[in-house]
């Protein structure tokens, strides 16, 4: 598909968010959208982490869409490979493919008052929107560490995220840098092919059994025919992980038994006591990502991996140097750092009513939105997965269908009402964000006793959600209007707004 020069809706991403919100559009009438993405498939980070090992923690009878249920899931928890199949899958059951631009990004979006719309320059020309909806995700660019000599390494070195598949790793001596979600799927893998295998850990994460299960043929058809089974799946996996909640929200210490768990897989499978030492972690379960997995810790106990946990000095053009003037050879390291998320690349490309960037509007307080979705000053943006709409413990899927039903909802009230742009107020947002801050203190992310993605440079955790989702599905069921700064539609309508 070809970019049009103007159109009601752009949706920039065909992740999960997008490729949602494209459905919902639809099926309301609003079909005057395009979708825009930068690679040249659908899938966002499920197309682009292709990992040896890439798989999702959260059970995919919940990390799915609950209107487009999959009775073919393979297992409980899902690999890389059928996330993305799945969503393909959706795109194309829901007519979708000639509805998005592929290979094409937003440059810079920015609010025209006057017209009230979104002049829109991407790499493949300009176009003028009523509404912009982002869908980029907060986990997509690549965090890279700033390690002194990096540049100057001679073997292979890349992101976890952007795999080099071309890179054979048999019988090579590998480093794998970082210790999160993305790593401790990695190390297993690569501890089989590698001839030596170099983990740098900063901090040891908590890692919990991955109780995983497949399903067998009899259960797949039975889900497949009687989808009121899949349904009661889905919300008793749901209701599950909302036990989570109390212990990360509410009282760090309820998550004591899972850290028994977590140490019984520790001594299961480690049987060194420096080891074991090294790999128990400092802080509250939950205060970083709970991480599940049944082959790391053995992994780690092969003989031909080495735990390194002397922090990294600098790298050379064969080695990776730690402080202890160890220097360690290597033929390919692997950049297990992590994405930007607090500080999100997208937010630099949006100019709004001012003329500042969200990224400049954000600079000294952190990323702040109203409901997470909307925010003060650039009217007329929705943000998918926007600021503190983040998961700890259940499916993301499940907040993007219910930022999904906010913005129709005030889609529907900009048409009923003859709106042509609404913006959340400065009080509204500043009220919503007090009291997600005041809530964030009580939780494990905030007094677990580590530092973590969710947190940004002024210690502020502006990624997560510190409630039940229940609670965030609430609150956006409806579009509040009286939180919102609303303007009549201008006689110019968005359609003639291009010239
Ligand atoms: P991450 O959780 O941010 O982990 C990054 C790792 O790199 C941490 O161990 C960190 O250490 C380390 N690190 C960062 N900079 C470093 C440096 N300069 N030197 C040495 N070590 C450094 O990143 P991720 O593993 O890619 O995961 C990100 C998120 O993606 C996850 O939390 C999760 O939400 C999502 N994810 C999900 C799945 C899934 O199964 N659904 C799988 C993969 C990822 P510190 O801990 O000391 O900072």
């Amino acid at each position: 598909m070809r970019l049009p020069q103007r159109v009601d809706h752009l949706i920039v991403g065909s992740g999960f968010a997008g490729l949602c919100t494209a459905i919902k559009l639809t099926e309301d009438g609003e079909t005057d959208f395009v979708v825009i993405e930068k690679a040249d498939d659908v899938g966002g980070t499920w197309r682009d982490n292709t990992y040896p090992g890439a798989c999702c923690d959260v059970p995919s009878q919940l990390y799915s869409f609950s209107f487009a249920r999959n009775p073919e899931w393979s297992s409980s928890y899902s690999p890389q490979s059928e996330i993305w199949a799945y969503l393909q899958q959706v795109a194309r059951d829901f007519d979708l493919t000639d509805r998005i631009v592929f290979g094409t990004e937003l440059v810079q979006a920015t609010w025209d008052d006057d017209a009230q719309v979104w002049r829109c320059r991407t790499t493949a020309g300009e176009v003028v929107a009523r509404t912009l909806i982002t869908g980029t995700g907060g986990l997509s660019e690549p965090r890279l560490p700033a390690i002194d000599g990096i540049e100057t390494f001679q073997g292979a070195l890349f992101h976890s995220a952007r795999w080099d598949h071309s890179v054979d790793l048999i019988g090579k001596r590998v480093a794998v840098i970082g210790t999160g979600a993305s790593a401790i799927q990695i190390v297993p893998e690569v501890q089989q092919v590698a001839a030596h295998l170099d983990v740098y850990q900063r901090t040891a994460p908590w890692v919990i059994p991955r109780n995983d299960r497949r399903y067998p043929r009899l259960e797949r058809l039975a889900l497949r025919r009687v989808p009121a089974l899949a349904k009661l799946y889905r919300t008793g996996i749901y209701w599950a992980h909302e036990g989570y909640v109390p212990a990360f929200t509410w009282q760090p210490r309820l998550g004591a038994p899972a850290e028994k768990a977590a140490t019984i897989n520790i001594h299961k499978a480690i049987k060194d006591p420096d080891l074991r030492a090294k790999v128990t972690p400092t802080f509250r379960l939950g205060c970083k990502r709970v991480l599940r997995s049944n082959t790391y810790y053995p992994a780690i106990a092969s003989p031909n991996v080495d735990l390194v946990t002397d922090p990294i000095a600098r790298i050379t053009p064969t080695s990776v140097v730690t402080r202890d003037g160890v220097e360690h050879p290597v033929d390919v390291i692997v950049v297990a750092t992590g994405f930007w998320t607090t500080e999100l690349p997208i937010a630099e490309r949006i100019v709004g009513r001012q003329g500042r960037t969200l990224a400049e509007e954000w600079a000294d307080g952190g990323m702040s939105a109203y409901k997470g979705t909307t925010v003060h000053g650039f009217p007329n943006l929705f943000m998918m997965t926007g600021p503190n709409t983040g998961q700890g413990h259940t499916s993301v899927v499940f907040v993007i269908e219910s930022q999904v039903a906010y913005l129709r909802d005030a889609l529907r009230t900009m048409r009923e009402q003859g709106y042509g742009a609404v913006e959340p107020r400065a009080a509204a947002q500043r009220r919503w964000n007090a009291m997600v801050q005041r809530r964030m203190k009580h939780t494990v992310w905030n007094r677990g006793g580590c530092s973590s993605w969710y947190l940004d440079a002024h210690g502020r955790n502006t990624v997560l959600w510190p409630k039940a989702t229940f609670t965030f599905r609430r609150k956006l069921a409806r579009f509040d209007a009286d939180a919102y700064d609303a303007q009549a539609a201008r006689p110019t309508p968005a359609r003639e707004a291009v010239a």
